[in-house]
């Protein structure tokens, strides 16, 4: 008997009244030579000691515990609790007592296979080492404006030190060049003066930080932990070696030469809310024409749709902005008349407080409508055409001068930044409309290069408090990613994972697949083209182990093998009446949705055996091809969201996995069999009361199809 490994099966939470646990730890003793307990309640205090005495007194370093799900109760039973190297938990409580009919020949068989697949899984698992190398701890920070000088403050507050490095001759951005701040506290009734200086100063005089100004990054390559990064700066050369990096590089005004309908370069007086910023800058509001005071301003707050360039959530920041300068009109031209013509206001939050107080301003209207022309006259006073006003009609308004509220452009559009030496390109990868956030659900800050964080509105619209919110939360990202990678460690997702991809050369064929598939431009080609990993790059995602035609990619705690072993452990009856499918669930969205069904007691099909994946991009071709050829009846392949507004926290892996079942489709049909029987899902967490739907839709068809023709072979 093998006592390298225990085995442990819990009959608490209905578990003992839905299946025949005896019956489950003979088949450990019967097929794997392993013992096993019969325990109740194992996750309570006694459970738990038992666990620990039996494990150390057998001198034992693996366990599979037959119990809840691996998503709850995992400090209870984390192999650091029991004291050993090893913890393989196997879902037999949310994906088959509370799901699946008690008692039942087909509900005592899928609790045997989910045994016998953490068995499996756990001897096809090797631990991946700790690793303890010094690597570099400082931080750098690419943008001196308000963001990049927060986040440099915040984390050099946390014991970092930090390299500020700004390609202006002075810190401060565009805070630098703002008049006012509308107001960042409670009661948000009074604009503020700008304390960009004093911000600066602290940035200047912080002995764990060091301003480069007049920079330009020239390179940065390495990984995290160990970047090294070219920078020129007033004319000379610089090196540094960082552990991460901060993006903050801000935002650009929206190219008004685009709002031409609106008037922009058809009257002098018609100009974009930073050029307004500007104006009352230099301390006078004339009308730029002639140098006349003003006597009216309109400002334009004109929605417009997405596809068109627009960010349609500017308007938060833009709304704000048009109620503080519709005060500067009131402080340097009292007697003038303010409108703000808006089709959708905007003001988040506790700031609603400052729109009222713009409202009450005398000589200010705020009025819902659609500006639909904008003419210039010869005297040089502009009128405008308003439509879809609250009043029903339209109206027209003559100002002499015009507010454009324009967009926030991030600064990565076209711009070269960080030249990074990645395989994948020289910049952090933008998504939607330019913004370089790689899941805005989940991972604020995050982007689609391990160890480099964006902050601030280079990744979104958004105004000074949101900016140091954000720069604190970068700080807080990159530090922790320093400290997770200096022991070898992934950050998001699989924060702590050890393991990292190995790649078996002598059988690689050099097709690059995986250099090209890898989110996260992980691999590169070595000068031979064959690929070569930076480890600490690397998400764990799996990607490239699903891409590998010739699977030669592995890890420690993950790999082919393994969930092949998972599949072979699945009892295949000749009967063609009981059908079974294979449903690989991506581990951050579809197997916790799997879970959710169970704790909603909704009740899916017996016939559904789900495999948690590290991403439905990590699922290779040939798991699927496997799977049917060992008589399966059809295989599901659950992963997040893909596409521009996609979900899947490893960027293009749901989207992979469906578009490479086109050539697993293909392979089936070489198998003689019905390509249908592979079935790509993507699902979210929320949509969990779907399953029961999904999987019955999915087993109907496999009826009409018939059973798998290699059953029993
Ligand atoms: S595991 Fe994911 S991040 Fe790592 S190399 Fe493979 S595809 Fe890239
Ligand atoms: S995908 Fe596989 S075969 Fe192709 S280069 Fe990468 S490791 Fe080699």
């Amino acid at each position: 008997m093998d006592q390298t490994m225990r085995t442990y099966i819990c009959t608490g939470c209905g578990i003992g009244e839905c299946v025949n646990a005896d019956r489950i730890a003979e088949l450990a003793q019967s097929e794997f030579q392993l013992t096993a307990n019969v325990s109740h309640f194992l996750c309570g205090p006694e459970g738990v000691e038992f666990l620990k005495r039996d494990l150390a007194e057998n001198g034992a370093q693996r366990a599979v515990i037959a119990a809840c799900s691996e998503r709850v109760n995992w400090d209870v039973f984390s192999r650091d609790n029991l004291g050993v190297e090893l913890v393989e938990r196997v879902n037999i409580r949310e994906q088959v007592a509370w799901s699946k009919p008690p008692n039942d020949e087909e509900t005592q068989a899928l609790a045997e296979d989910y045994f016998r697949m953490g068995v499996n899984k756990a001897q096809n698992t090797t631990i991946p080492p700790r690793r303890e190398e010094p690597q570099a701890q400082t931080l750098l920070v690419v943008g001196g404006g308000i963001t990049g000088m927060t986040a440099a403050l915040q984390a050099a507050a946390a014991g970092s030190e930090v390299v500020l490095v700004e390609k202006q001759d002075q810190l401060g951005g565009w805070m630098r060049q703002l008049y006012k701040l509308y107001p960042r506290k409670t009661p948000y009734q009074a604009l503020e003066t700008p304390d960009v200086d004093a911000v600066i100063r602290q940035v200047q005089d912080h002995p764990k930080i060091r301003v480069i100004t007049s920079a330009e990054i020239t390179a940065i390559a390495g990984e995290p932990g160990a970047f090294d990064v070219a920078l020129q700066a007033q004319g000379q050369g610089v090196s540094l070696q960082v552990g991460s990096v901060i993006l903050a590089t801000g935002w650009e005004p929206f190219d008004a030469t685009k709002l031409e309908d609106l008037g922009f370069g058809r009257s002098p007086n018609v100009i974009t809310n930073v050029m307004m910023e500007a104006t009352a800058k230099s301390g006078k509001l004339l009308r730029p024409s002639d140098g006349r005071p003003v006597q009216s301003v309109v400002f334009v707050q004109k929605a417009r749709p997405a596809e068109q360039g627009w960010f349609s959530y500017a308007a938060t920041v833009r709304d704000m902005i048009a109620l503080k300068q519709a005060l500067y009109v009131r402080e340097f031209a009292p007697e003038a008349q303010v409108y703000i013509i808006y089709e959708d206001m905007v003001t988040l939050g506790l700031y609603e407080s400052f729109y009222r107080r713009v409202q009450q301003e005398p000589n200010v209207f705020l009025t819902k409508g659609a500006v639909t022309e904008v003419a210039a006259s010869d005297d040089g006073s502009v009128l405008l055409t308003v439509e879809d006003t609250l009043i029903g009609g339209g109206l027209q308004v003559k100002a002499d001068l015009v507010v454009l509220a324009a967009g926030m452009v991030p600064t990565t559009g076209g711009s070269e930044l960080l030249r990074l030496r990645y395989r994948q390109g020289s910049e952090i990868p933008a998504t939607t409309r330019g913004f370089t956030t790689s899941n805005y659900i989940c991972f604020p800050y995050e982007t689609r290069r391990t160890a480099l964080y964006a902050a601030g509105a280079v990744r979104e619209p958004m105004d000074i408090v949101a900016c140091t919110e954000d720069a604190t939360g970068a700080a807080l990202k990159a530090i922790q990613s320093i400290q997770l990678v200096s022991i070898g460690a992934a950050t998001h997702p699989r924060v702590g994972d050890l393991s990292y991809p190995k790649i078996f050369l002598q059988r690689c064929t050099r097709c690059q697949r995986c250099m090209e598939e890898c989110p996260f431009s992980v691999i590169e080609p070595n000068a031979e083209g064959y690929p070569t990993v930076n480890p600490d790059r690397c998400r764990r995602c799996g990607v490239c182990m699903g891409a590998c035609p010739v699977q030669v990619i592995s890890f420690d705690n993950y790999s082919v093998t393994q969930l092949s072993s998972m599949v072979s452990s699945i009892s295949v009856p000749e009967d063609g009446e009981k059908l079974r499918i294979v449903a690989f669930a991506c581990e951050n969205d579809s197997y916790p949705a799997f879970d959710m069904a169970g704790i909603n007691r909704l009740p899916f099909d017996v016939s559904v055996r789900v495999i948690p994946v590290r991403c439905a991009g990590s699922v290779n071709a040939v798991l699927m091809t496997d799977a049917l050829s060992r008589g399966v009846d059809g295989v599901m392949v659950f992963g997040c969201k893909s596409g521009d507004d996609y979900q899947c926290h490893f960027i293009t892996g749901s989207g992979l996995a469906v578009r490479r079942l086109t050539n697993v489709r293909e392979t089936v049909t070489r198998l003689m069999m019905e390509p249908e029987r592979i079935r790509p899902v993507q699902l979210e967490i929320a949509d969990y009361n779907l399953i029961p739907q999904l999987v019955q839709e999915f087993a109907e068809e496999l009826k009409q199809m018939g059973p798998n023709p290699y059953k029993g072979f």
